[in-house]
């Protein structure tokens, strides 16, 4: 999404904009007036750089859509902003899990789990153990770790269960070795790369802003697949429960322990 909105918004001055009044949206108008210089990313969240020193953060939560604006009204429109261009880039989020914030560059105390964003995947301090060290302080389970956005960024249910698929660790496990701690960090960034490269997984909601599905869903191994046979060992996969997320993993694979 970061890499189709850059050509689309840098070098726009923000023209016009307005925010649905709920407190999660309420800051889009804000910008109003700046210039977009730059289009960013810190895991989940789309951080576009202004010529004010501030930042417009937009973060899509479960059912966000960032787009051009189509031709079509549309009644989940939480806000717009009207470029000079006269594109309208908007955010349509059908069940108001997203949330826009301006702020000044870098300060995010109104938006903690930004603030509390670990390395990004890619982040070299992951390597050499920096990821086991990260999960290491933690006795919660092990999906629950990843999804806190906390150990590294990014990684929400889907890609928590591919990545430990891939890793062969069982998501309900409170700690793991060193060694499995790479072969975590290996299958995550195996599984996030494909996913970019794939537009991301589209299982209901999600849409590029060009209002394409994404392809990813259709290279899933685990996620979503329970009651199907592993594509590794040929048991059948299993769901369950871990910390009230719906999870899915291999039997034989990823062993409890
Ligand atoms: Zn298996």
């Amino acid at each position: 999404m970061r890499r189709q909105i850059e050509p689309l918004v840098v070098g726009r001055r923000i023209a016009e904009a307005w925010g649905h009044p709920s407190a999660k949206f309420a800051a889009a108008p804000d910008a109003s007036g700046a210039t977009i210089h730059s289009v960013g990313r810190r895991g989940k969240y789309l951080l576009l750089g202004l010529d004010d020193d501030r930042e417009l953060i937009v973060h899509l939560g479960m059912t966000g859509q960032l787009r051009l604006r189509p031709a079509e009204l549309d009644p989940y429109v939480r806000a717009w902003w009207r470029l000079d261009d006269d594109a309208i880039l908007e955010l349509r989020d059908v069940r108001r899990f997203g949330r826009i914030g301006v702020v000044p560059v870098g300060e995010y105390a109104s938006l903690p789990t930004l603030a509390a964003q670990g390395p990004e995947p890619w982040d070299r301090r992951l390597d050499d153990g920096g990821l086991w060290r990260n999960l290491r302080r933690s006795k919660v389970r092990i999906k629950t770790q990843l999804l806190s956005q906390r150990p590294l960024a990014g990684v929400g249910n889907i890609y928590a269960d591919e990545g430990l698929w891939r890793a062969g660790i069982h998501p309900a496990r409170r700690s793991i070795t060193r060694r499995e701690a790479e072969d975590l960090l290996g299958g995550l960034r195996q599984v996030l790369e494909q996913a970019v490269v794939n537009g991301g997984t589209t299982l209901r909601d999600y849409r590029t802003p060009d209002g394409d599905r994404g392809r990813h869903q259709y290279d899933l191994e685990c996620y979503g697949r329970a009651g199907e046979p592993c594509g590794r060992c040929g048991s059948e996969l299993r769901r369950s429960i871990v910390d009230a997320r719906g999870t899915t993993h291999c039997p034989r694979c990823q062993r409890r322990r």
